[in-house]
């Protein structure tokens, strides 16, 4: 982990409008618990770490753009079986650094944005989303072979739609939904 960072009892806080003038890189660990959100989504891996390279940089625009990646090998309960199944996320990152609501606004579409206020902001919350957003729409890799897939009693082909969502646990709700 980078020791040179603005402040040397948190390690994973930068600064990244000062990054990005300097054209900075930031490489480290990132404690998979520091990454609340997703943490409570895969579940147990309390000593996991999440590796992050991001390079940060201003683009034509003046905007503070921050590219990189975040690995991570995670425990994410099969939406179909319930059964924790070890997942290698690798997850790209490509941001657009603004300090308000408003530029996020102007930006839609065209980038992706986080918004800080604040000089600095730790790692974790930079990468979370990308994070979340990068779990898999199904951790058993095909139907047939989750471990435990539940027997339908009025099964059809319907009733086993693929869930239209990446997050595992929205997938879960809505099979239970359906189940009614
Ligand atoms: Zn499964």
């Amino acid at each position: 982990m980078m020791r040179a960072m603005s402040n040397p009892a948190r390690t994973d806080v930068v600064q990244p409008q000062k990054l990005a003038r300097q054209n900075g890189r930031w490489q480290g660990q990132v404690a998979l618990a520091e990454c609340e959100r997703f943490a409570a989504l895969v579940g147990r891996a309390d000593d996991a770490e999440v590796d992050v390279r991001l390079g940060f940089s201003q683009d034509e625009q003046g905007h503070c753009r921050l590219t990189g990646h975040a690995r991570a090998d995670v425990l994410v309960e099969c939406g179909r079986c319930l059964l924790p199944q070890r997942v290698s996320l690798d997850v790209g990152i490509d941001l657009c650094i603004v300090a308000t609501d408003a530029e996020a606004a102007e930006l839609t579409g065209a980038l992706d944005t986080y918004v800080l206020a604040a000089d600095e902001v730790s790692v974790a919350a930079l990468i979370e989303d990308d994070l979340i957003l990068g779990l898999p729409h199904r951790v058993c890799e095909r139907r047939d072979e989750c471990p435990h897939r539940p027997v339908l009693e009025y099964g059809t082909d319907e009733a086993v739609g693929e869930p239209e969502t990446n997050n595992p646990f929205a997938a879960l709700a809505q099979w239970r939904a359906r189940r009614r």
